[in-house]
Parts: structure tokens; sequence; C-alpha cells
């Protein structure tokens, strides 16, 4: 469909609509909006963002193909409860604004949300419209929606700095600046509270900068949300390990804070135990990312000074948006054979549908019902090749996911020099360490109650050091409740 006929049809759609004619038939007929997005060939080459967004044509169309439902079943898939089918209305009729005041209630990142979310297991699996064909890719397009009006915002610099209450001389500190940090240091500092976020690394932004790729999630919106924080009066401080630097015990006692909040995500990676993981050319998806994004690899040199070897065949292990992150930026940085190694079936692969159409757009290979049985080095201990196993599906395992189960016998190798472990990742272990009476449990997630309280008077936590590697929006919607608590601690405090 050419923006011409869009803006025919969506003339049409509006007059129906005043006229009060407009039919559930009419917004079923009309035709789900394809994001626009780089070409597969030229983005290997770049690293800008694949998705392009909407035009305005585009977001009223596609808003028009929400049927309004008294019922709202897309609100109950929406981890924070963000007022979906009247943010959309506000969308059809040409209000961004409007639409945007609404998804601020409950989301305060929302050009984040609408870029990363898995919208297809969250707020649009029980859309009304996706059911009505029985596809969820049919579904009204809410994620995209959500980042259109947030985008639209930011071309109209019309995003303004919340208003901050009078200072009330209680100090709250942050550990870590991920999505939840932020969150926390956005609604405590409305409170008129003094906040101080300590993040170990160099920048700020979590996971959302260090590990999700420019490609995915410009870096500029994090910078901006953390512009704004600083305009509110929160004070950020980096290159601050709390637990090394100082401990929370000592932020109390001897820095006077009133309240700590921890929320430093889940960020030890997980190996597999297998030989040859010790090798010159083995990275965690972690490391791999982070050098690629912090140490400004994905500028191809020009300015950047950055550690990773020039892989030209590359093995990636995993089935998660880590693998498909960590693949897909090796494409970028020059990788002529990119292989991503999973031991399920694509249908269990727990990474985003879109994800994956994007990696194999981009030319990675999926080697499926696969794994690494070891990987195996040169004479110089530089890999040279995986060794990999077949697998076949079993019974379901306790996820409800078939269980992978090994063909014997079934060994061969692929000649790679770079070897990606996207398994998963845990929690760093130092902040338990070095806080005795802090409750976790026996994979080292801090255990809190309702109010993400922990076991220590005035100290909160939220997001991934919680719930274990989980997403933006469930350590968005924990730091609002973390914030609120806070909030209520210092008032009787
Ligand atoms: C590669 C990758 C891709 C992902 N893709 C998606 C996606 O598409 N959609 C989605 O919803 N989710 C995705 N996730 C998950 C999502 O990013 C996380 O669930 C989310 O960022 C967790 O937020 P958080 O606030 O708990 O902490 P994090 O974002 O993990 O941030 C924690 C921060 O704390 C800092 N820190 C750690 N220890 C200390 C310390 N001792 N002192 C001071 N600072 C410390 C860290 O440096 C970090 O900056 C992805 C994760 C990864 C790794």
């Amino acid at each position: 469909m050419t923006e011409q006929q869009r803006k025919k049809l969506l003339d049409e759609l509006l007059a129906k609509q005043k006229a009060g004619t407009l039919k559930p038939a009419d917004r079923y007929a009309i035709p789900p909006q394809e994001m626009p997005a780089q070409d597969g060939v030229v983005r290997r080459g770049n690293v800008s963002e694949v998705a392009t967004g909407y035009t305005q044509t585009q977001a009223r169309l596609e808003a028009m193909r929400c049927l309004q439902c008294k019922t709202a079943p897309c609100v109950a898939g929406c981890p924070v409860g963000i007022r979906i089918k009247d943010f959309i209305v506000e969308i059809a009729n040409g209000n961004f604004g409007a639409a945007l005041d609404i998804i601020r209630e409950n989301s305060l990142l929302p050009a984040v949300c609408g870029r990363v979310c898995p919208q297809e297991v969250q707020c649009q699996l029980p859309c009304t419209v996706g059911k009505k064909f029985k596809d969820v890719d049919k579904a009204v397009s809410i994620g995209r929606l959500e980042r259109f009006v947030a985008d639209w915002a930011e071309s109209k610099h019309s995003e303004s700095t919340p208003a901050v209450a009078a200072e009330t001389k209680k100090k709250v500190a942050i550990i870590g600046s991920g999505p939840g940090g932020i969150v926390v240091a956005a609604d405590v500092r409305r409170a008129g509270h003094d906040v101080t976020v300590f993040e170990a690394f160099h920048k700020t932004g979590g996971v959302m900068v260090y590990g999700i790729p420019e490609f995915r999630l410009p870096k500029k919106i994090v910078k901006q949300e953390i512009e704004t924080l600083e305009k509110m009066g929160v004070k950020i401080v980096c290159n601050y390990i709390v637990g090394r630097t100082k401990t929370i015990r000592q932020l109390f006692e001897e820095d006077g804070f009133d309240a700590v909040y921890i929320g430093v995500g889940a960020g030890l990676p997980m190996f597999m135990s297998i030989d040859g993981e010790h090798l010159v050319g083995v990275y965690s998806a972690n490391e791999y990312l982070t050098r690629a994004n912090l140490m400004r690899a994905y500028d191809f040199g020009k300015g950047a000074d950055t550690p990773i070897a020039q892989s030209k065949r590359v093995a990636v292990f995993g089935g998660g948006n880590v693998a498909m992150d960590s693949a897909r930026t090796a494409v970028r940085l020059g990788a002529e054979k990119v292989y991503l190694v999973y031991r399920r079936s694509e249908k269990e692969m727990p990474a985003r549908v879109e994800e994956v159409h994007h990696a194999k757009e981009e030319g990675v290979e999926f080697l499926l019902l696969q794994n690494p049985k070891r990987i195996l080095g040169d004479d110089d201990g530089r890999v040279r090749a995986v060794e990999c196993l077949k697998y076949e599906l079993g019974e379901p395992d306790d996820s409800g996911r078939r269980r992978p189960v090994p063909i014997q016998g079934s060994e061969f190798e692929i000649e790679v020099d770079t070897a990606i472990v996207a398994i998963g990742n845990g929690c760093n272990p130092l902040i338990g360490q070095t806080t005795p009476d802090l409750e976790m449990n026996k994979w080292g997630n801090i255990i809190v109650d309702e109010k993400c309280k922990t076991s220590i008077e005035g100290v909160y936590a939220g997001g991934d050091i919680v719930l274990g590697a989980a997403t933006v929006i469930l350590a968005m919607g924990q730091g609002r409740t973390a914030a609120a608590a806070i909030n209520e601690y210092l008032e009787t405090k």
C-alpha cells in the first residue's frame, strides 16, 4: 500500500466514523500495517535501527483496527496495566500527545518498551482482532503504536521535565541504572527526596545500553531518560561498585542514606561446562555485547579502540534474545558466516519472533536440534571448530517445552574462529556476599515482599536480581512498586 492509498483509506474510515456508520467489519478489513524496516542486506553493514517506525497515517490506520472491546483483554496482558484501548483511540483520532499522557500513567519508558517488550506474548496475545484471524501476527500492533507516540513526542521536543516536590532532605541510594533503577529514581525524586544512582559501569542504562544493541534500541533513547533524571536533580555516580567501593551498610552508616533500592540485574554469565571454553575466541554473550556496545566496536573502528577479535566464522549457542543479539552483532562486525546453534526446534525458542525473523533476513544460519559437545582449539590455543551433537525432541520438561534428547553417535564439526555462549545469566553474588542479613533464594535472587521490601529495613529490590533474567517492563513495574513503598516508608520514618 502506498502512503497515498493509506491516506485515502484513512479519510474514508474517518468519514464513516463521523457519520456513525463505522462497523467492526470495516475495522477487520484494514490491512495490518507493516513496520517499515531497513533492507536485510543493507543493514548487515550498519548498526542503525532496523525498524524505522510508522508514519502518522500508518499509526492512525493501525489504531483504527482496534475494536475498543469493552473487556479490553489487552490490558490484562500488559504487566503494568497500561490503558491500552484508551491510548489507541487517541492515536486513531490524531491526538498523539493525549495518547502519550495515558501511556505515561503506567510506563515511564514508552520509547524503550515500544521497541523491546515481547508484546506477542503479552498485550497482543489476547487481542480480539488477532483471535478473530487466529493469528497473533494480525493482532493490533500495540507495541508499534506505543513506540510511534513516544517517537512523535521526541520529534516535537514535547517532553517536559517532571515536577519535583519540595526537598524532604531524605536520602535514597539506587544501586544500578537499568530500567528498574531509572524508574525508582524518577518516582522517588518526584516526591522530593535526594536521590543518588550508583552504577558500576562507566555508562548508565543497564542492559538497555550494554546488552541490547544499537540496531534494536538506539542508545540516545536511554540517554535522554538519564538526562531527564539529571534535570530533575538526580545525582548519577558511575564507576561505583556497591559491595566493593562501599557496602550497603556503609551507605547507611557513613553516607547517611535513609533507604536503598537494589536494581543490579542478573549480569553473571552462565557457561556450558564443556571442554574448550577456556580457548581464545570463546566469549560469554555478556562480554561480547558489552565490548561491542560500550567500547564502540559498533562504530567499525571509527575512533573506537575495542579489543574484539575480527571474527570471520562465528557460532552462537542459545535461542533467546541474547543469542539473537550476539549473532546479529557478529554479522555487523564483519563475520562472513554466523551460526546459531540451538538444541530445541524453532517453536521452543524463547527469542522474540521478530528477532528470529530479522536474524534470518540478515543471513544468520540456524542449526536447530543441535548442541555443542566441545570446542576444539588449534596449537596456539585459539578456537578452530565446535563439535556438535544432533538432538531430537522427547517428552515435555518442567518448563512445558519438549525436552531435547541427544542422538548418540551424531557428532559433527563446524569450523569457526569464535564461539559465543548465550545460554542465560545468573545473579552476581557480590551484594549478597557483602550484605549480611539480606535474604536470598538458592539461585541468589533477593527475596522481597509484594512491596519489593527485602529482609532489611529500608532496603528494597526489584528487576532481574529479584525475578531472575526477565524483561524491561517487569523491571520497570517492580521499580514502580518499590518507589511507592520507599516514598511511603520515608513519609512515616
Ligand atoms: C542482550 C540482552 C537482550 C535483551 N533483550 C530484551 C528484550 O528484547 N526485551 C526485554 O524486555 N528484555 C530484554 N532483556 C532483558 C532486560 O534487559 C532485563 O530484564 C532488564 O534490563 C533488567 O533490568 P534491571 O533494572 O533489573 O537491571 P539491568 O538492566 O540488568 O541493570 C543493572 C545495572 O546495575 C549495575 N550493577 C550491577 N552490580 C552493581 C553494583 N554492585 N554496584 C553498582 N551497580 C551495579 C549494572 O552495571 C547495570 O548497569 C535482554 C537482556 C539482555 C542481556
